[in-house]
């Protein structure tokens, strides 16, 4: 069965070194620190869940794509009745965990990415949408555990990305080699993605065909050379970092919804993880089938 355990979970991220910053001081390993733990504390609730008989019919499901039972959160809806657990799923996991199930963006991000890569391919030729089935059934067989960033920095809102002062507010191709693409940028407010095995990449808005180096969707793990996150610091951060125990805190074991930037240095993308790369009109496609997955596709339905 491709369900992995919670232990399995955070032994898989003990291979990994996401390099990971907090209040200025850098986080040595995200296991230990008392913040960063709690969204993995949160991740393995879901593979803890998805091995629970009371809650298997919830935090499972079938997957004709790998032929096997696969966790919730790694699934391609493909009926209205999916999409109703979709939802289903997200009202229960916030209810269990008081903050966020950090594998849900990712879970959106397949559903946009699906639909879209089909109709590029379809339309222009291009072969984005094997190469992303072949990523998620990856994902459906080892059970991995996906975040999702669309949001980023930005500049002026009223501005045309082309006529902000700094073109890397916002994440961008520099490079197009043989092998991939490089890219350089930040998205923001990205959450629990250094506890992830990939990080799923969109765009954040629409995109006119002059700012065709900005539409770009891919997936790449958090410890890839250039990746750097700069975690949110609040009031209830200090207030875990003091803390003794954990017990005197609102939301002991799960805490806050935790968040970080993502700064993207010359990063290296291989073709097989790229999902779209310039075809601009189809990046608003992938953002609003983002939030909404019928959209577009309610006739159809
Ligand atoms: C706790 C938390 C967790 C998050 N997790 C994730 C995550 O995991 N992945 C991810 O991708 N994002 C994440 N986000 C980002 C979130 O989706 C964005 O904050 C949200 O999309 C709004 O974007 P913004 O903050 O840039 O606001 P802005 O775009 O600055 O919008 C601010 C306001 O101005 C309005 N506005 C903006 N531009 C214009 C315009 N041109 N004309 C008129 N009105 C305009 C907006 O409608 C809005 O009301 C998270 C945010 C938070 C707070």
């Amino acid at each position: 069965m491709a369900l992995m355990t919670p232990d399995q979970y955070e032994d898989s991220l003990k291979k990994r070194n996401p390099r990971v910053f907090m209040n200025g001081n850098k986080v040595e390993s995200i296991l230990e620190n008392k913040n960063t733990r709690t969204v993995v504390e949160a991740n393995k609730a879901s593979y803890a869940w998805a091995l629970d008989p009371k809650y298997k019919d919830i935090m499972t499901v079938f997957s004709p794509l790998v032929g096997e039972v696969v966790n919730r959160y790694t699934y391609l809806s493909a009926s209205i009745d999916d999409l109703v657990k979709k939802a289903q799923a997200g009202t229960f996991t916030s209810e269990m965990l008081g903050t966020c199930i950090y594998r849900c963006v990712g879970y959106d991000a397949f559903h946009s990415l699906a639909s879209t890569t089909w109709e590029m391919d379809r339309d222009l030729g291009t072969k984005y949408y094997p190469r992303f089935i072949e990523f998620l059934k990856t994902v459906q067989k080892k059970d991995l555990s996906i975040a999702g960033a669309l949001t980023e920095p930005r500049g002026r809102r009223n501005q045309k990305t082309l006529e902000w002062p700094d073109p890397y507010l916002s994440l961008k191709v520099v490079d197009k080699k043989k092998e991939g693409i490089v890219v350089r940028g930040a998205k923001i407010n990205i959450s629990g993605a250094y506890a992830c095995h990939e990080l799923v990449v969109l765009p954040q808005s629409a995109h006119p065909k002059e700012e065709g180096d900005y539409a770009i969707a891919f997936a790449i793990p958090p410890d890839t050379k250039g990746i750097t996150f700069v975690c949110q610091y609040t009031p209830f951060s200090a207030e875990r970092e003091l803390s003794e125990d954990i017990e005197e805190l609102g939301n002991p074991l799960f805490g806050q919804r935790e968040t970080s930037m993502v700064i993207f240095e010359d990063v290296f993308v291989p073709w097989e993880k790229v999902f779209h790369c310039g075809e601009t009109p189809y990046s608003a496609k992938l953002v609003t089938r983002f939030p909404d997955p019928s959209h577009d596709l309610r006739g159809n339905l």
